[in-house]
C-alpha cells in the first residue's frame, strides 16, 4: 500500500474535479479489492506481498471485476446510506443510489491504476509492468513520508472543495 485509506485522498480530489462523472464509491470499492491480495499474503506470512494484482495488467482485471461485482454492492451501500440520511438532520446528504456507466468506469479504472502508481512509489516487491517488464522504475522516486502527505493533502483539498460545492448548491436552492 500506502495503507488503503490513504488512496482515498486522491479519490476525493478526483471527485472534486470529476463531479458526477466520477464515482467515489466505485473508487473506494476498487481500493479495497486491490489490497485483498497483499492482505492474504500478509496473513500467510509470505515474503512477497504485492503480486500480479499490483501490476497495471492485474489492476485492469480488478477494475473489470469491481465494475461487475462491486457496482451492485455500491448501490446497496448507497441505499443503506440514504436510510441513515433519512434522519431529519442528515436529510440534505441523501444521494442517488444508481451509479451510471461513465462514473462507474472512471471510478473503477482511475481507482485501480492510481493504486498501482502510488504503491509502485514505495514497494520494492512490485512489478507494475508485469508481464511485459520486470522491475519497478518508480521505486523511491519520492520519500514515503512525502507520498503520505501528498495523499493526505489531496484528500483535504478535495474534501474542502466538495463541502464548498455542497454548501453553494444548498444556498442556491434555498435563495
Ligand atoms: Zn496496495
Amino acid at each position: 500500500m500506502p495503507f488503503t485509506p490513504f488512496h482515498l485522498g486522491p479519490g476525493l480530489a478526483l471527485k472534486a474535479v470529476g463531479g458526477r462523472h466520477f464515482s467515489l464509491t466505485m473508487f473506494g470499492v476498487t481500493q479495497v479489492a486491490m489490497d485483498v491480495e497483499p492482505l492474504v499474503h500478509m496473513l500467510r506470512g509470505d515474503s512477497i506481498l504485492h503480486g500480479i494484482t499490483h501490476s497495471y495488467a492485474g489492476a485492469t482485471v480488478i477494475a473489470l471485476a469491481a465494475l461487475s461485482l462491486g457496482r451492485p454492492f455500491c448501490w446497496m451501500a448507497l441505499a443503506y446510506w440514504n436510510r441513515i440520511a433519512s434522519l431529519r438532520w442528515l436529510n440534505g446528504l441523501r444521494v442517488s443510489t444508481r451509479i451510471g456507466w461513465i462514473p462507474a468506469l472512471t471510478g473503477a479504472f482511475l481507482g485501480a491504476y492510481s493504486h498501482v502508481f502510488l504503491d509502485s512509489l514505495m514497494h520494492a516487491d512490485m512489478r507494475p509492468w508485469w508481464p511485459f517488464a520486470a522491475g519497478n522504475g518508480l521505486l523511491d522516486a519520492i520519500p514515503v513520508g512525502w507520498l503520505h502527505l501528498l495523499c493526505l493533502g489531496l484528500g483535504v483539498m478535495g474534501a474542502m472543495v466538495l463541502v464548498a460545492v455542497f454548501v453553494w448548491n444548498k444556498i442556491a436552492i434555498e435563495t
